[in-house]
């Protein structure tokens, strides 16, 4: 009988442990030896009158003053304005997104629907939290007491999921969203491997619990996923209301090796060239989509990673570029696996020679996409 009643038992945990996120099989229960979890500092909840803390381990994507963290998509300047404490939505003037890129995270933002309100329906406090640069859209909308339909609702997956409950205060109070998001997930090919979830707490109550998306949010469409990179920028919608945000930040989930900014198109643009040396070796830079670069050299193609406006490094190989420009010249230093001088380049009007396709395997989760839309604002979102 005990026989065969381990396997039963077996059978049963197994099948419990699969719903379940497995403990690390690298450390038996209570091991003395297992450190600690890091100490932080929480920080402290927002009152309507006074925002609060962040906790000490967050980036802080809005303070009240500093607008810096957020560029127009272009990576332009910005034209939404710092009034009262809060980041204002100017209408018309397009989305804001962060300059630095973010994978799976955790997203404190507060805001608030312009009070007294206007319009009706989905014309009334309209914004949107997005990850995914433009992709993937938690709706902001003022839904107090005022009818849209369902999946457009405040806190709603917009299109895909509407809200537990609504849990809306009246406009011109702050409400708070926090967000846990998964990034999707593709392959070397740009085949899906998992697609994004989402977890949504308004004001305090769960609104959506880890919901799987169907793909990129969209307006009376079902967009399908297409590959893009892991770490993007957060964005916020201008649809033509001005609603204002204030104590902003995200803590990064896993441990990213870099820091990742999506820069400038315009600065992006620049880098793009051949570059050479004496020796008669090239390098040659041309832009992929979302805010990335393809470095071709020594017979290698690979996908390149800003974390700061001059430096770029690839994901796969210990290969990093630097680029400094001056008035004189425009020089490429190239290192590979070591510190050090690396390898030296000038660009100097040597031909364009046709755009290298970079192979998949250097882009895991960076895989090349179509080029994003333009950041015309749909009818709702
Ligand atoms: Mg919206």
């Amino acid at each position: 009988m005990k026989l065969l009643a381990i396997p039963a038992l077996a059978l049963v945990a197994a099948s419990s442990a699969g719903l379940r996120a497995q403990p690390d099989p690298n450390w038996i229960d209570h091991d003395r030896e297992r450190p600690m979890a890091t100490v932080i500092d929480p920080g402290t909840a927002s009152t309507q009158d006074q925002p609060g803390r962040p906790p000490s381990d967050a980036v802080v994507l809005f303070d009240g003053k500093d607008i810096s963290p957020w560029v127009a998509l272009d990576g332009s300047p910005t034209k939404w304005i710092v009034h009262d404490g809060a980041l204002e939505c100017v209408p018309g003037s397009g989305y804001v997104r962060t300059l630095e890129s973010f994978g799976d995270c955790q997203l404190h933002i507060e805001w608030a629907a312009p009070n007294p309100p206007h319009g009706v329906s989905q014309d009334r406090g309209n914004s949107g939290v997005f990850f995914g640069y433009d992709r993937y859209e938690c709706q902001v909308l003022d839904s107090y007491q005022s009818k849209t339909y369902a999946d457009g609702a405040a806190a709603a997956i917009y299109g895909q999921y509407p809200p537990l409950v609504n849990a809306t205060r009246p406009p011109g109070q702050w409400q708070t969203y926090d967000i846990i998001w998964t990034a999707p997930r593709f392959d070397a090919d740009g085949k899906l491997i998992s697609k994004a979830r989402e977890t949504v707490i308004h004001n305090g109550v769960l609104v959506q619990n880890n919901v799987e998306l169907t793909g990129p949010t969209g307006w009376i469409n079902r967009i399908p996923y297409s590959a893009h990179p892991e770490r993007l920028p957060i964005a916020l919608q201008d649809h033509g209301h001005p609603v204002r945000y204030r104590n902003v930040w995200v803590r990064e989930l896993g441990n990213p090796r870099h820091k990742e900014f999506m820069l400038p198109e315009a600065l992006l643009a620049s880098y793009a060239g051949v570059y050479g040396n004496s020796k008669g070796t090239v390098a040659d830079v041309r832009r992929l989509p979302d805010g990335l670069l393809c470095l071709n050299y020594a017979d290698r193609t690979l996908v390149m990673h800003a974390d700061s406006p001059t430096h770029f490094y690839a994901l796969s190989t210990d290969v990093q570029c630097t680029f400094d420009f001056t008035d004189k010249s425009k020089a490429l230093r190239i290192t590979v696996g070591e510190d050090g001088e690396g390898a030296k380049f000038e660009r100097k009007g040597i031909p364009v020679s046709p755009t290298p396709v970079p192979p998949a395997a250097e882009a895991p989760a960076a895989a090349p996409a179509p080029a994003a839309a333009a950041p015309v604002p749909a009818p709702a979102h």
